[in-house]
């Protein structure tokens, strides 16, 4: 039975279905714990674990989808989910909101002139053309320079606009900078520094989806406080405790606890806030650990 939309109570995130985002998306929400069926369509996985679900779709489709209510939360560069933003008519509706960055799809929206052309500051693009993808954004940046350049809209080869005719210069995502170097081009002005975001309705979600979107981003949080953390596991006789104690990295106040038998023999569990080395692991061996363990941690709720 198909419920109306409104009451839908499982939460639906849309990620890239391939491309530079896709992978590292799912493989982020993986290590939050959640787990997905494959679709033989490829284009909604039903959550395993926590009812939440995934939409496979084209990044650029995301921020509409979640204005639209059709999803709940977004992983999406800043790139595409602020040229949304800023093509909106302003009378319009708020659109989606940045919730978190996410730390991978790391890139910048860039100028880029040919080699040969000079390039003095903004004003030196007055009455040029520039091709670009990204027409709002880079439209509100010349507006706030009191630039008059001719935006010509394409989506995509940007990079050859200039050697086709189509225009001067470009305005393009750039992350290492080969693309344009191949294409004989140089970059001079950054428009937006962007990378893979959590994206968010503006207000809050109704029903159940509010509580689900809140503790994915606690989750969220959480496991980018922790990303190196380590769990730390040993045995050891009571008498080597202070010893080994102090060689214990950085981390939570270890707990220690009895083993069955004659209370001589003691446990100890440490979260590390980094990776434990080679070297420390050896120096506790010495100091009469045994059964040491490193583990990574999935999940934590503090
Ligand atoms: P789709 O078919 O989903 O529309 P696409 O070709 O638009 O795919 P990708 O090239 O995979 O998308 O880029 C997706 C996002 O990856 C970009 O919007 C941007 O946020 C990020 N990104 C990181 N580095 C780069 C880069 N060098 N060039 C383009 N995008 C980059
Ligand atoms: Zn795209």
């Amino acid at each position: 039975m198909n419920r109306p939309e409104r009451e839908r109570d499982r939460l639906r995130i849309a990620i890239q279905k391939s491309g530079r985002l896709g992978s590292p998306a799912r493989d982020l929400l993986e290590r939050l714990g959640l787990r997905f069926q494959e679709s033989r369509d490829r284009l909604f996985c039903r959550g395993e674990i926590e009812p939440i679900d995934l939409l496979l779709v084209r990044d650029d489709d995301i921020p509409g989808l979640i204005a639209q209510g059709v999803c709940d939360l977004g992983v999406v560069g800043r790139n595409v989910l602020s040229e949304f933003a800023a093509a909106l008519p302003a009378a319009r509706e708020r659109p989606p909101v940045e919730w978190q960055p996410l730390g991978f799809g790391g890139c910048r929206l860039s100028l880029a002139v040919p080699d040969e052309l000079a390039y003095e500051g903004p004003a030196s693009l007055d009455g040029q053309r520039i091709a670009t993808s990204y027409p709002a954004l880079l439209g509100d940046w010349l507006r706030a320079r009191d630039v008059q350049a001719d935006i010509v809209t394409l989506s995509g080869s940007v990079e050859i606009a200039p050697r086709l005719g189509q225009a001067e210069l470009i305005c393009d995502l750039v992350s290492s900078g080969a693309t344009l170097h191949a294409n004989q081009l140089r970059e001079v002005e950054v428009i937006l520094r962007s990378e893979a975001v959590l994206a968010a309705p503006p207000c809050e979600l109704p029903g159940a989806r509010s509580e689900l979107a809140r503790q994915l981003r606690a989750r969220l949080l959480a496991a980018q406080g922790q990303r190196n953390s380590r769990l730390l596991m040993l045995n050891a006789r009571r008498s080597q405790l202070a010893e080994l104690l102090a060689l214990l990295p950085d981390g939570e106040p270890p707990s220690v606890m009895a083993l069955d038998g004659d209370g001589d023999d003691v446990a100890i569990k440490a979260l590390c806030r980094d990776a434990v080395s080679w070297q420390q692991m050896e120096r506790m061996k010495q100091a009469g650990a045994s059964q040491l363990l490193v583990l990574p941690l999935e999940q934590m709720l503090p």
